[in-house]
C-alpha cells in the first residue's frame, strides 16, 4: 500500500538495482511511475514527506479538480506564452485518456457543470489509492521520508540520485519534486538545486494562484462577500482593459476568488518592480456607469424616501451593497432623495470601476502553484528529456510553467509525468 514507512526501502535498498529514479511523489512523480514501469523498467520514487500525494489531497478542496473538458487548443493557450511546450505531453495523455485512465483504475469521473471535472467519489483520496495501488501493482517502490540531495553524475552521466538514505544508483533520473507554493504540503522547491546541478537555468519562482493583498482595509470587514462574474483589471498604462472576468471574494486582507488568482502571477511579477499595483474591479461588467447614473437619479424621483441601501440590496448582494455604499461615502441610512450627483458619480464608478491598490500577495504559503522554475530552453517537449544530461527527465510543476485555476495544472502534471516516465522507460 502506498506510503508504507521507509524501512523496508532502508534495509532493502542496497541490494535492489533500479533502472529509474523518480523525486517526488505527487501526482507528476507517481504517473511518471506507472507509465515508466508499465515500459518494464525497475522504478523507484523517493519522497520527502512522509506520505506520497498531500498536496493531491488538498486540491480542489479536497475534491480533486483533475482536469477540464477543454480541447488540446484551449489548454496550450492557457499556459500562455510558453504554452506549446506542452503539447507533446498533451497529445501523450490527453485530458480524456486521463479520465479513461482513472476510470480504469475504478475511479471513474463526472463533470458537474461541463467543464471541471472531478472523481465521481469527490475525493482526492479516491485518485491517490488509485495511483498508488496502480504503482505497488508494477512493482514500484515508493519511498517515503526520503529527501533527494544530489544527483549522482559521472562526466555529465546520470548514475543515481544521493539521498537522506544513501544513494540510489540508476541511469536514470526524473524530477518531479514540484514548486516552491505550499511548503507545508511538500512545496519546497527541493528539486531544483538538482537541476542546477545538471547545468539547468532557473527562472526565478514566484507565487502564482495566490490571493493578493490589498492597501485599502475596507475589503476585511466585508470579508466572505463574493461577486460573481466580475471584471478586473490591471489599470497601468499597456494592461488591456478587458482584464479577465470571473467569481471574486473580499478577504480579510484583500480580494481572493478564481479571477484573482488567475491573475495574481502578473500582478506578483508587477510587484518585483513597484510596491503599488492599481487595479480595478467592475462589480457589474454588462452595465456602464451612466445606466447606473441614471438608474440612481430614477431612485431619487421615483422612490425618494426609500434608503439607497435598499434599493441597491435589491440588485446586488446584500454585504456587496453594503461595501459599495460605505466605499461612494453613503452611511446606511442615506434615502435615495438625499443622494448628490457626487455621490451617485462615486457609486457608480464604484460598481463599474472599483480602485483598489495591491500590495503584495499572500506568498508561497496560500499560493496554488509556482510561476518560474527549470528554464524550458533545455528541456525537450517531445520526451521531457534534458538537453544538456542525457537521462535526466523532468515532469511537473518543478518546470517553468504553470496554468489558471481549473484542472490545467493536474493535467500537465498527470501528462507531463506520463511523457516523462514514458520516454525514460523506453531510453
Ligand atoms: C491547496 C491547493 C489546491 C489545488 N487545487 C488544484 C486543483 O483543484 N486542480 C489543479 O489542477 N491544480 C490544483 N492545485 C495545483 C496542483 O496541486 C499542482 O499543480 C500539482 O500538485 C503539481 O504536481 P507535481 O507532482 O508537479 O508537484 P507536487 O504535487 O508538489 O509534488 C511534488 C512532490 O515532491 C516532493 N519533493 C520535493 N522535493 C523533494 C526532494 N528533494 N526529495 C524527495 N521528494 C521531494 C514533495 O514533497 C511532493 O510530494 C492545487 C494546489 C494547492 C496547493
Amino acid at each position: 500500500m502506498i506510503g508504507k514507512n521507509s524501512e523496508k526501502f532502508s534495509k532493502d535498498w542496497k541490494s535492489a538495482s533500479f533502472d529509474i529514479v523518480i523525486v517526488g511523489a505527487g501526482p507528476a512523480g507517481l504517473m511518471a511511475a506507472i507509465a515508466a514501469a508499465r515500459t518494464g523498467a525497475r522504478v523507484v520514487v523517493c519522497e520527502q514527506l512522509d506520505r506520497p500525494g498531500l498536496k493531491l489531497l488538498a486540491t480542489g478542496g479536497g475534491r480533486c479538480n483533475l482536469t477540464n473538458t477543454s480541447t488540446i487548443d484551449e489548454f496550450v493557450a492557457h499556459f500562455g506564452r510558453q504554452g506549446r511546450f506542452i503539447r507533446p505531453a498533451l497529445d501523450a495523455l490527453k485530458p480524456p485518456t486521463l479520465r479513461t485512465f482513472l476510470e480504469e483504475l475504478h475511479v471513474p469521473t463526472v463533470s458537474p457543470n461541463g467543464f471541471h471535472v472531478y472523481p465521481a467519489s469527490q475525493s482526492a483520496g479516491s485518485v491517490l489509492q488509485a495511483l498508488g495501488q496502480a504503482a505497488e501493482s508494477l512493482r514500484v517502490e515508493i519511498v517515503v521520508g526520503a529527501k533527494a540531495i544530489r544527483l549522482g553524475l559521472e562526466e555529465n552521466l546520470i548514475t543515481g540520485v544521493e539521498t537522506t538514505q544513501g544513494l540510489i544508483e540508476a541511469r536514470r533520473v526524473i524530477l518531479a519534486g514540484g514548486g516552491q507554493s505550499y511548503p507545508k504540503l511538500g512545496g519546497t522547491g527541493g528539486g531544483y538545486a538538482m537541476a542546477e546541478q545538471a547545468g539547468h537555468k532557473l527562472i526565478e519562482p514566484i507565487p502564482a494562484l495566490v490571493p493578493l493583498i490589498t492597501k485599502e482595509t475596507w475589503p476585511g470587514q466585508f470579508a466572505g462577500t463574493s461577486i460573481a462574474s466580475a471584471r478586473i483589471w490591471i489599470d497601468l498604462k499597456g494592461y488591456p482593459r478587458e482584464g479577465l472576468r470571473g467569481d471574486l471574494l473580499l478577504t480579510h486582507r484583500g480580494i481572493s476568488g478564481p479571477v484573482v488568482l488567475d491573475l495574481s502571477a502578473e500582478i506578483a511579477q508587477i510587484l518585483r518592480r513597484r510596491a503599488e499595483v492599481p487595479i480595478r474591479i467592475a462589480v457589474t461588467p454588462d452595465v456602464p456607469a451612466a445606466d447606473w447614473s441614471a438608474q440612481i437619479e430614477c431612485w431619487r424621483t421615483q422612490a425618494g424616501r426609500k434608503q439607497l441601501f435598499t434599493l441597491l440590496d435589491q440588485k446586488l448582494p446584500a454585504s456587496l451593497a453594503e461595501a459599495l455604499c460605505q466605499v461612494a461615502g453613503i452611511p446606511r441610512p442615506t434615502i435615495a432623495a438625499q443622494v448628490s450627483a457626487e455621490q451617485r458619480t462615486r457609486l457608480s464608478e464604484a460598481l463599474t470601476g472599483l480602485s483598489l491598490t495591491v500590495i503584495g500577495t499572500e506568498g508561497f504559503d496560500q499560493a496554488m502553484v509556482t510561476r518560474g522554475g527549470v528554464s524550458l530552453r533545455d528541456v525537450d517537449p517531445n520526451t521531457l528529456e534534458s538537453r544538456l544530461v542525457p537521462g535526466l527527465y523532468f515532469a511537473g510543476e518543478i518546470l517553468d510553467l504553470d496554468g489558471p485555476c481549473g484542472g490545467y495544472n493536474l493535467q500537465w502534471a498527470f501528462s507531463s509525468g506520463y511523457l516523462a516516465g514514458r520516454s525514460a522507460g523506453k531510453a
